[in-house]
């Protein structure tokens, strides 16, 4: 999962395509380079059953403007290995505070960080 957001993070296609299943995987995925990802949060994974998992995370990221993605991701353990399965992504603007923690996970107020 993790290794998931940090292949979104430098664009690896490639990888992405190898561990999305194949039964959900889209034809063609184009890297988006004006896509800055800034901080991964893991909400909630808990223990697989079954071959199934889930894991509600939270990714912040900079398109001119801050954002937050949240996905609750289902995957799949197939042939050895964990595939993404699918998710339903929430998509919100994030409106900051000059004084509030600055989403980029650096423990500084906004003002003082990513602000501009
Ligand atoms: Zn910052």
């Amino acid at each position: 999962m993790r290794s998931r957001y940090t292949a979104f993070a430098l664009d690896l296609v490639d990888y992405l395509r190898a561990t999305w299943h194949p039964s959900t995987r889209p034809q063609t995925l184009a890297p988006d380079p004006s896509t800055q990802w800034k901080r991964l949060s893991i909400e909630n994974a808990p223990k697989p059953e079954g071959g199934r998992g889930t894991v509600h995370f939270t990714a912040y990221f900079f398109e001119g403007g801050w954002h937050a993605l949240e996905e609750v991701s289902r995957f799949v353990f197939e042939a050895g290995r964990w595939y993404y399965l699918d998710g339903e992504p929430r998509l919100a603007r994030l409106k900051l505070g000059r004084n509030e923690r600055c989403p980029c996970g650096s423990h500084r107020k906004f003002k003082a960080c990513c602000s501009g």
